[in-house]
């Protein structure tokens, strides 16, 4: 018989399947890595189960422990997935920009989700931080993950997804292109296969709006770079300590409109139903093209799944009010 133990066993070892139609002006193989096999439909499960077994290990999370963390979707999602195995209880705070069936699917796997104003200063006592940060205190054995810091979340990268893409191609693999937010997984990814072969290119996707372009190009935190933008899951306004500029080759931005338009082209023409960042980072890839000789082997990882996004990118009359279809 051949079974997981658990839905946590069937975390990772998730395929790489090859682009077809989108990248045929490339001249090289690119294959995505594709995490919505994961049980969350995400790749956050990874780093999600991770972070908690660390925090189990050193005593951060005691037993029939509250987690709390900042989050609306992904890393909740594998958060709550683990804490039910596991036995834990979820806080997770959210604002209230996000959408209401992000926060139903978050209760639907037993989270309580606690909702902060958005147009808030920070130091407001409603904000989403301050709120994160009083109920950590307050909740008797709670534990507060903090994903933008914890290096469990780069670790949980390094330890499988890095290693996977690795033997999946058997070590032909010469770029890996991903979105970046927390920074976990490229600089995950990054270290793992640079360490096995340093020539392999790491290139971020960053959004227009967001800090890690510039930085990494001059080493200045230029505020100029903040303002609000619409794609989902990457680009910061901060420099979290999971983002390993030193493993990172250079970054390309993805405007807003592309990212909506390809995250659609993915469904319509490879038949990849993934979210947003999916779409920003293929669009990436053909914005490097320059980059890539035919003999190369490209791999591009994509985040999660695009039920997530039925009621933007996949919903023709939110398109068409962005204006980013006729
Ligand atoms: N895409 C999506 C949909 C995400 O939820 C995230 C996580 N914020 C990312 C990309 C970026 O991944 P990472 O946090 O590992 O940089």
């Amino acid at each position: 018989m051949d079974y997981a133990e658990n839905i946590l066993g069937t975390i990772g070892n998730t395929p790489l399947v090859k682009m077809n139609k989108l990248t045929a002006d490339l001249p090289c193989l690119v294959l995505a890595k594709y995490e919505t096999f994961n049980p969350g439909n995400s790749v956050k499960d990874r780093m999600a189960l991770q972070m908690i077994e660390d925090a189990e290990a050193d005593g951060r999370l005691k037993p029939g422990g509250t987690i709390i963390e900042g989050t609306s979707g992904n890393t909740g999602m594998g958060l709550a997935l683990a804490a039910i195995v596991k036995g834990y209880k979820c806080i997770f705070v959210i604002s209230d920009k996000q959408s209401k069936e992000k926060m139903d699917i978050l209760r639907a796997v037993g989270a309580e989700v606690v909702v902060c104003p958005t147009e808030v200063e920070p130091d407001d006592p409603r904000s989403y931080y301050s709120v994160s940060k009083r109920l950590a205190e307050e909740t008797p054995n709670a534990w507060y993950v903090n994903q933008y810091d914890n290096p469990s979340n780069c670790k949980a990268h390094f330890k499988t997804t890095g290693p996977e893409i690795w033997s999946q191609t058997d070590g032909k693999v010469t770029h890996f292109v991903v979105g970046v937010g927390t920074g976990g997984t490229i600089s995950g990814v990054g270290s793992y296969l640079k360490m096995k072969n340093p020539k392999i290119k790491v290139w971020g996707i960053d959004t227009y709006g967001s800090v890690f372009k510039k930085y990494h190009e001059t080493g200045i935190f230029d505020e100029n770079e903040i303002y609000p933008y619409v794609t989902e899951g990457i680009g910061e306004d901060i420099l979290p300590a999971n983002v390993n500029f030193g493993v990172i080759d250079g970054f390309t931005k993805v405007t807003d409109k592309d990212a909506a338009v390809y995250t659609q082209r993915l469904a319509k023409e490879e038949g990849m139903f993934l979210g947003n960042s999916a779409g920003a980072a293929i669009k990436g890839v053909l914005q490097l093209k320059e980059h890539f000789k035919p003999e190369d082997v490209v791999v591009v990882l994509f985040h999660d799944h695009g039920s997530r996004y039925v009621g933007k990118m996949f919903n023709d009359e939110w398109m068409r009010k962005m204006g980013y279809i006729d």
